[in-house]
């Protein structure tokens, strides 16, 4: 083998000149990709796979959402996919390993990719969303996946987008003895589906509800977030599972994304009044209450350039023609 071919195939002296970019995965230097999944039962029949309160990141292989798995006696019940194929597959084989039975319905809670681009796995005339959640997965998703790739590499290997065929235009549908109540909520997407497993009382909330995790914002109303929040405080249940962060038995996950999302708003409120830009308006000091948080000094660097430019026009005096 010549010098030169060799010293590219081992790195060699190229790596002096050439900027140093992520290195090209190939099966020869992926390290071997497993997710490490685990059930854990938070009620009769129920099981959730709890994922990192990360940002995605190779180490994580976008692990970091949280899906939940009902053992009805007509089959499983599935909410949400995870982040990959490689995610769907290996969440597939645990279902099975906990029920011994296949997946019978999946719910994409919203259009997010870490929660449906393990849809490939499953038939997606099962996989159930709202009419919002199929649109916005249909105009969005390739640039999601793509963008995923180019963050977490070799994970995404081989993931497809697959849009659900079952659109959810009722109120409920019951499995085994599990009836679950369809609750369409807005404001962390345009179309946010909880969902409440009347036979346990899990009410499986999805974005609405992040805990311990900053709440994520690209396509975030605020005004819709909160009703929606104040609507979900209302309905009975006994354990809410957030869409981010642990099993909550003390609704602490609404209170928490409710008061997170109004300190957040009322911080840009303020900087925009002050006159302040989007750089120092990421700034803005964490109350001791909200330190423990994941990820949350990089959630209001995002959530800033999310929502800024429209806390400013909604702030600042209208300067129409005819002003002097
Ligand atoms: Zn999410």
């Amino acid at each position: 083998m010549d010098k030169v071919r060799r010293s590219l195939l081992i790195g060699g002296a190229s790596s002096l000149v050439a900027p140093i970019l992520p290195a090209p995965i190939s099966p020869l230097n992926a390290a071997p990709l497993r997710y490490n999944l685990k059930a854990q039962r938070i009620a009769y029949n129920s099981y959730v796979v709890i994922g990192k309160t990360e940002d995605y990141s190779p180490d994580n292989g976008g692990d970091i959402v949280n899906v939940a798995f009902i053992d009805t006696s007509d089959g499983v019940v599935l909410i949400d996919t995870g982040s990959s194929r490689r995610y769907g597959e290996a969440l597939k084989q645990l279902i099975y390993a906990t029920t011994g039975k296949d997946v019978i319905r999946v719910y994409n809670t919203h259009f997010h990719p870490d929660h449906c681009l393990g849809n490939q796995l499953f038939d997606k005339k099962k996989i159930a969303a709202l009419p919002k959640t199929i649109s916005g997965l249909k105009a969005s998703g390739e640039d999601f996946s793509s963008n995923l790739y180019r963050i977490l590499g070799d994970w995404m290997r081989g993931t497809e987008v697959i849009i659900p065929e079952h659109v959810i235009n009722y109120s409920s549908e019951k499995f085994g003895k599990h009836r679950f109540e369809m609750l369409p909520f807005k404001g962390h997407t345009d179309a946010d589906l909880a969902i409440l497993d009347h036979e346990t009382g899990v009410l499986y909330a999805g974005d609405i509800c992040f805990l311990d995790r900053a709440a994520t914002t690209p396509h975030a109303d605020l005004e819709s977030w909160h009703k929606s929040l104040k609507e979900i405080k209302k309905i009975p249940h006994k354990i809410i599972f957030p869409g981010h962060g642990p099993a909550d038995t003390t609704s602490r996950s609404i209170e928490q994304t409710d008061t997170y999302l109004t300190w957040l708003e009322k911080n840009l409120t303020k900087s925009a009044r002050s006159g302040k830009d989007m750089l120092e308006a990421a700034k803005m000091p964490i109350p001791e209450k909200f330190q423990s948080i994941d990820v949350i000094e990089l959630e209001i660097e995002r959530s800033v350039a999310h929502l800024y430019p429209g806390i400013e026009e909604k702030t600042l005096p209208f300067l129409g023609q005819g002003d002097s």
